[in-house]
């Protein structure tokens, strides 16, 4: 058995940076399904924010205007106290970065550059060129080494083990020798990251099926606030590959069929730098009402920033637009429209990244503190992980500190939770017919895109909830063909598609049962925000039969929740 003070599961921006904090005093490892570098934290295009106030346009920012415009984008969901403490540390977070090596875009006299964003007030989108979440994954990486955090790359995490009173270790699918191996530790940060994957359009990695959630969920951790799930309003047509907000951060503009910019409609002010629940509606809006470009997309058009601001400013996104669509975004227009993009909800944790269960901690995507209420806005996210990532390593300094005793291993507990999961994983690998388990993943990614995507209704939802709970079903009876050992991704993307269902479940119950639009969550049948029935988090506990659910309420401190206008 291996045994760790401190166990960090996921190797993103999130789970690096809470590894660094613990590094220095207990012995720390971090667990990953794939090598750090390759965690979909180096997807991030557009950039970070945080209130440095340092272009002339941005000078008046401040940490509370930072507060303000999340809350407002969260359609005052998000906790208020959380929101502002995460605005608050942004700017400590983002030069630590900085000094730690990450190669920030500078302005014209050397300090890190901002860029406008959807939502946001001043430009306040710290960014190196639309490489973000690379730089800075980089960085944190060499800063992982550089400490000496033991790594544990290519284990599948697939099971919590807890005793009556704490959580006392794990156990994962060591993917290079196919063994099913135990992990003792006096405390463990979850950090796997989102779900994307559950939906058929997304732009996440396919890495992203949410199974940290799902193993947390199953460890009797509640979900929170899961049903709302953010439309990104700009992936590559058919390819569904992000073009980061950053495109219209720097002036891309959005045009219809008819050759107007139709944002003017929907967002006179904000225009295509509105919240992205209200460019992704208004762009669906657009399609469903004819005014697309056959078979269902509209414009994101850039000519007019130049060859050399382009070239500059969005060499990443140029280079996505002419290897998979062969369009070059300097001569022609990008066909785009909305993809799942990022899961609002996650693991239940108070603002210093703990959850019920004493000893686990979570912190990034997968967690839900809550900053991004209903809906995130922009640059919100890589912020998050960082300044959660580090919360969630000193909400462990202290929990260790406060134990009599470190290193005291529940040998009996870890062990049979290991010869439940051997036993599991050998039925699976002996069946040798049964339901094809790509089958069960393909129809749930198609009722998710189809019922459970931007514009809602009760019809639609019930109906996904009864395929849901059919593939449920038969996600018990899959079978995997390859019976090899090396490397079985047969057998990863089988157990993976157990843990997308009991997500997918919990998001389409919680969509149903809401009977209220607010933010990323949009009902045709109840279009308007119910701040009176539903201004409260929604908790999802696991049950055999199903989530049983809870509310929690809204922290609100200073801003009382408005109509919003862009
Ligand atoms: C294309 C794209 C562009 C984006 N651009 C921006 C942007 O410009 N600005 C912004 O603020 N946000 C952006 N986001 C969102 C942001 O990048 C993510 O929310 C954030 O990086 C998530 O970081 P994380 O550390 O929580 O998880 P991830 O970076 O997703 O890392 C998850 C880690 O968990 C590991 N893992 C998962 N499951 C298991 C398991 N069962 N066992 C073991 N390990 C496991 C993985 O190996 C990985 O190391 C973007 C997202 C995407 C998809």
């Amino acid at each position: 058995m291996k045994k760790h003070q401190v166990i960090v599961i996921g190797a993103g921006l999130a789970g690096m940076r809470a590894a660094v904090q613990t590094a220095d005093k207990f012995d720390t490892a971090i667990i990953s399904l794939v090598y750090p570098v390759r965690s979909h934290s180096g997807a991030a295009q557009g950039g970070i924010n945080a209130a440095l106030a340092n272009t002339e346009a941005g000078k008046d920012d401040s940490p509370e205007r930072h507060a303000f415009d999340t809350m407002k984008g969260s359609d005052y969901l998000a906790d208020q106290d959380a929101v502002l403490r995460m605005t608050t540390e942004a700017i400590e977070c983002i030069y630590e970065l900085e000094h730690w090596g990450c190669p920030f875009s500078r302005t014209e006299d050397g300090r890190i550059n901002q860029r406008p964003f959807g939502g946001a007030g001043f430009p306040r989108t710290c960014f190196a060129a639309d490489l973000t979440g690379h730089t800075i994954l980089h960085t944190l990486y060499e800063k992982i080494l550089e400490k000496g955090v033991t790594q544990y790359n290519e284990y599948f995490v697939l099971s919590l083990v807890k005793d009556g009173e704490r959580l006392r270790g794990l156990v994962a699918l060591n993917l290079k020798t196919g063994e099913i191996e135990a992990f003792a530790a006096d405390a463990v940060i979850m950090a796997t990251g989102g779900y994307g994957r559950i939906f058929e359009r997304s732009t996440n990695a396919i890495i992203n099926t949410g199974y940290g959630m799902a193993v947390s969920y199953w460890a009797g951790v509640p979900l929170k606030d899961m049903e709302f799930v953010q439309f990104h309003p700009t992936s590559l047509y058919g390819k569904w590959i992000l073009i980061t907000e950053g495109a219209r951060g720097e002036g891309g503009y959005l045009i219809n069929n008819k050759g107007e910019r139709f944002m003017e409609k929907y967002a006179p002010k904000a225009m295509e730098l509105a919240p992205r629940d209200i460019v992704a509606r208004s762009i669906e809006t657009e399609i469903m009402e004819g005014r697309g470009f056959d078979p269902g997309y509209v414009h994101l058009d850039l000519r007019h920033l130049g060859r050399e601001k382009i070239l500059e400013r969005l060499p990443g996104i140029r280079d996505i637009a002419m290897t998979f669509a062969g369009i070059d975004p300097i001569e022609e227009p990008l066909p785009i429209k909305p993809a799942q993009h990022y899961s609002m909800g996650g693991i239940d944790t108070n603002k210093e990244c703990e959850t019920e269960l004493k000893g686990f901690f979570a912190a990034g995507e997968c967690a839900c503190v809550s900053v991004h209420g209903a809906n995130r806005l922009g640059g919100n996210s890589l912020l998050e992980t960082v300044v959660f990532g580090k919360i969630a390593g000193n909400a462990v300094l202290r929990y260790l500190d406060g134990l009599e005793k470190t290193g005291v291993v529940a040998e009996g507990e870890i062990e049979s939770e290991k010869k439940r999961i051997e036993e599991k994983v050998k039925a699976l690998m002996s069946r040798d017919s049964g339901v094809d388990h790509i089958q069960v993943r393909n129809e749930l990614r198609q009722v998710m895109s189809e019922k459970v995507g931007i514009f809602r209704n009760g019809t639609d939802l019930k109906e996904a909830v009864g395929v849901i709970n059919n593939l449920k079903d038969k996600a018990r009876d899959i079978y995997v063909r390859n019976k090899s050992s090396r490397f079985n991704l047969d057998l990863m993307r089988a157990l993976e598609v157990q843990g997308m269902v009991e997500v997918a479940e919990v998001i389409a119950k919680g969509a149903l049962r809401r009977t209220e639009s607010r933010g990323s969550h949009y009902r045709t049948d109840f279009p308007k925000r119910d701040d009176e029935n539903w201004l409260h988090h929604t908790i999802a506990r696991y049950t055999e039969d199903g989530p049983a659910f809870d509310k929690k309420d809204v922290v609100i401190t200073q801003w009382q929740p408005q109509e919003r206008r862009y």
